[in-house]
């Protein structure tokens, strides 16, 4: 029974640990390393509280040691998808009774869980199977996953206070309900931290969830689902699954309780999902609601005024820190001719200095790329920079090497016009592209900027002249969900820099933050009143 509100403060961001040589952190993390190489892990989907195995094993391999075995998954079904919708919706109306601090104790505790406890073996988790260094996992795995835990029960208690006005007559008040069916998770290779927050966000607000990671993510995934169920999640709240992607859409698609889908990963996979639940929504007892996070194609505008050193380490960082698969990624960048030569020489110096490798050698900065699949595609723009017939050249890197692990060494494309394909699709690797504009026709290159690519989810500008930054800040007001001045466009961190991008990056709505779990939310509004009416008359239509 209630008979106290209870407060969720703002919290802390989780303080991102060094890994500097000899350190605690360091030493506890190459162990876990050690540890989760030594063994082969059989990884199971989770349906209803329960490991459920299917038989259908599939390797894990990590993208920089493709000769080591890491462990297999148990691949899914239809059928699988289909029991983990009814486990969903069997714990649907004891989930969504529990009271609020009980399910908020329940997410932070897996935050607490974590930092503490569980941080090396996610970390390596991470590490491993996604090829991330230490830096790169401890950012992603253990701050990012902690924060939107943390954040997001913070925001949700603000939600829940949020109320209307009431007279002394009648009460108003706003119940926030969850949505009347269950929400589809479908998340992507390159964040664990995303991983954990597309099934969470929606639970906490009192959904039940269908869990789709990437198969690429799977050894961090159930990393973190052995963390929920520690944390006390009840059965059937978070099912995760691991069918073939469009099986998953097939059987969720068509069900009458489909409620929404929260998805991160590339556009046209995100575009496919639109569709097929437009083809479906006369099946639906809702409508659902459809929140996805997409690709980009990340730019980086230098004016003339910029100092040369920061954006040569700023584009060192910002495109090629986890091989450039960051969704934020800067991928393309607009150089104006007076310091053109400057910076590339600064980032061609810098980039040198780069190692490539294993993520058990601390030293590297650079991994490998997720997968086969991925090492072709992106070799393949970079081989198409030798048949461009000089529209393009390579100024840095440009070679690779599958024989270990898929390696991509960090690539700069110098391009000789605006519509050179790599200046405009999204490559989703550590491929940098760079035009050098006429200095002093700066502000005609803006609409360049703006038009390039169908996507407007991260961009940054480099300048020193506060002018400058206010116009190019203006005119490229809709070029960028996430839009930095004098830093790079990546490394977002809940609660600082809510994190979305509009146009065909996505539907904006700002994971970690309170716009994105209103979308988990239906509310219900209530008027109570104290004394009501006995008598249907007004004052104005009595004679006088
Ligand atoms: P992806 O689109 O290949 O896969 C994402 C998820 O969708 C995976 O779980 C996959 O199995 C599933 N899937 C694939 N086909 C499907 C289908 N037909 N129906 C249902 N599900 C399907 O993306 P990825 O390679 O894992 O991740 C890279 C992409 O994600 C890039 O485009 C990147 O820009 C984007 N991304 C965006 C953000 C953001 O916040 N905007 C963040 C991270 C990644």
């Amino acid at each position: 029974m209630h008979n106290a509100y209870f407060h969720y403060d703002q919290p802390k961001n989780e303080p991102v640990l060094g890994y500097a040589p000899k350190s605690a952190e360091r030493i506890a993390l190459q162990k876990a390393l050690a540890e989760m190489k030594s063994a082969t892990r059989d990884i199971p989907m989770y349906i209803n509280g329960k490991e459920v195995r299917s038989g259908d094993k599939h390797e894990i391999r990590p993208p920089h040691e493709t000769g080591h075995l890491l462990g297999h998954y148990h691949a899914g079904t239809a059928d699988h998808v289909k029991q983990a919708i009814d486990a969903a919706l069997a714990a649907r109306e004891n989930w969504a009774a529990m009271p609020w601090e009980h399910r908020a104790g329940i997410f932070l505790k897996a935050a607490e869980l974590l930092a503490t406890k569980y941080r090396f073996k996610m970390n390596a988790a991470t590490m491993l199977g996604q090829s991330k260094n230490a830096y790169q996992a401890e950012i992603d795995s253990a701050c990012e996953l902690i924060d939107f835990l943390r954040f997001n029960v913070h925001f949700l208690s603000k939600i829940y206070n949020e109320q209307p006005i009431s007279t002394p007559a009648f009460h108003n008040r706003m119940e926030y309900r969850p949505l009347e069916g269950f929400v589809l998770a479908v998340t992507p290779f390159n964040f664990t931290a995303i991983g954990g927050n597309l099934p969470t966000a929606p639970a906490m607000c009192g959904n039940v969830v269908v869990w789709k990671p990437a198969n690429t993510q799977i050894y961090s995934a159930s990393v973190f689902m052995e963390i929920l169920v520690e944390a006390g999640l009840p059965a059937g709240v978070i099912n995760l699954v691991y069918p073939p992607g469009p099986v998953i859409g097939d059987v969720c698609f068509e069900h009458p309780d489909f409620a929404g889908v929260h998805f991160t990963g590339s556009t046209g996979v995100f575009q496919t999902m639109w569709k097929n639940i437009g083809t479906n929504i006369a099946k639906y007892k809702s409508y659902p609601r459809i929140v996805g996070e997409t690709g980009g194609k990340d730019f980086v505008m230098v004016h003339p005024s910029a100092d040369v050193d920061a954006v040569a380490a700023n584009l060192a960082r910002g495109a090629f820190e986890y091989q450039g698969q960051k969704c934020s990624a800067a991928s393309r960048a607009y150089l104006p001719s007076n310091i053109a030569d400057a910076i590339k020489t600064k980032l061609v110096a810098e980039l040198k200095t780069m190692k490539m490798g294993p993520v058990d050698d601390f030293t590297n900065f650079i991994n490998a790329v997720i997968d086969e699949k991925a090492f072709n595609s992106i070799t393949k723009y970079i081989d198409g920079v030798k048949n461009s017939n000089g529209q393009a050249s390579i100024l840095y890197g440009g070679s690779y090497d599958k024989s270990k692990g898929w390696f991509i060494e960090p690539t700069v494309i110098e391009a000789k016009s605006t519509d050179y394909v790599t200046l405009c699709e999204e490559i989703f690797g550590p491929v940098l592209t760079i035009y050098t504009y006429d200095a002093d026709k700066w502000m005609d290159i803006l609409d360049t900027v703006d038009h390039t690519s169908g996507y407007a989810l991260t961009g940054a500008i480099f300048a020193q002249d506060r002018e400058a930054i206010e116009y190019m800040t203006r005119k490229l007001v809709n070029a960028a969900g996430n839009f930095y001045i004098n830093d790079k466009p990546t490394g977002a961190v809940v609660g600082q820099q809510p994190f979305g991008g509009a146009r065909a990056s996505g539907t904006n709505d700002k994971a970690g933050s309170l716009l994105n779990l209103y979308r988990w939310l239906s509310a219900r509004t209530i008027k109570e009143t104290y004394v009501p009416v006995t008598n249907y008359r007004y004052p104005f239509h009595q004679a006088d």
